[in-house]
């Protein structure tokens, strides 16, 4: 069940058959000369549609996209648009805790962008903490046929990777012309983009265009069987969630 087309009637009758929600996010952001900043809500909401088709019923309740996300490290370039950390943790506990007051139990995250990754998992500790209930995030899905097919190392924005899923799902949106190579410059070897380390950067410091790896070798076909594979993982997620059980606790701090 869309939660944004039902009434609130309907969400209490299908909340007796299903207690699982679907929350995509992504973020307002630069995607280099050729993506539009909407990529990673736009990727994020289409997935969880596509995952959404594919799942058995009673079908999970899908949430409206949150669309702002945690870019500080982008907003040298207009447009992008950010949340503190602190904020975003604040608004996805929230949602979390009252969907929790309505009868879901397990809330499954589509995050369409690494930067909000820390704000969820605090806001998953703290919602685990005060009502029991699971919030679990999937920002890696489609790793497998990812390692396989992006050749760039270090590709983690803008680059081979997202070029080739947004050809795949908004060919339309994709600037071709303006695809470019960035002039990369990391920190130094132990903290390049592919380092075991993990570190905070502003992306102007590191890259010209806003990209972070390869964006002129990106193919549709990649991107297609990209898709496909997160799609894959996505669903077999959510669909082995439903007999996990979870009991509802509501704590004081
Ligand atoms: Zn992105």
């Amino acid at each position: 069940m869309k939660i944004y087309e039902a009434t609130w009637s309907e969400v209490a009758e299908h909340l007796k058959r299903v207690d699982i929600a679907i929350l995509p996010m992504g973020s307002i952001e630069q995607h280099s000369l050729h993506l539009p900043l909407s990529t990673d809500s736009y990727d994020a909401e289409w997935v969880a549609e596509r995952v959404y088709e594919r799942l058995r019923e009673p079908k999970p309740l899908l949430l409206p996209p949150l669309h702002y996300g945690m870019s500080l490290h982008h907003m040298a370039f207009p447009g992008t648009v950010s949340l503190r950390p602190e904020t975003l943790e604040a608004v996805v506990y929230d949602i979390c805790v009252s969907l929790v007051h309505h009868g879901v139990r397990k809330i499954v995250v589509i995050n369409g962008h690494g930067g909000n990754r820390a704000a969820v998992s605090n806001a998953a500790a703290k919602v685990k903490w005060r009502t029991n209930a699971l919030v679990v995030w999937v920002d890696d899905a489609g790793r497998d046929a990812r390692m396989k097919l992006v050749e760039t190392p270090g590709d983690i924005h803008a680059g081979e990777y997202e070029t080739s899923t947004s050809l795949a799902n908004r060919p339309g949106a994709v600037r071709a012309e303006r695809i470019k190579k960035p002039n990369l410059k990391p920190y130094s070897d132990a903290l390049a983009f592919d380092s075991v380390a993990g570190f905070h950067f502003r992306t102007d410091e590191v890259t010209d265009t806003g990209a972070i790896g390869d964006p002129t070798r990106a193919d549709p076909e990649k991107g297609k069987a990209l898709w496909e594979a997160t799609i894959e993982d996505i669903v077999r997620v959510v669909e082995s969630l439903r007999d996990v059980e979870v009991d509802i606790v509501w704590r004081e701090w």
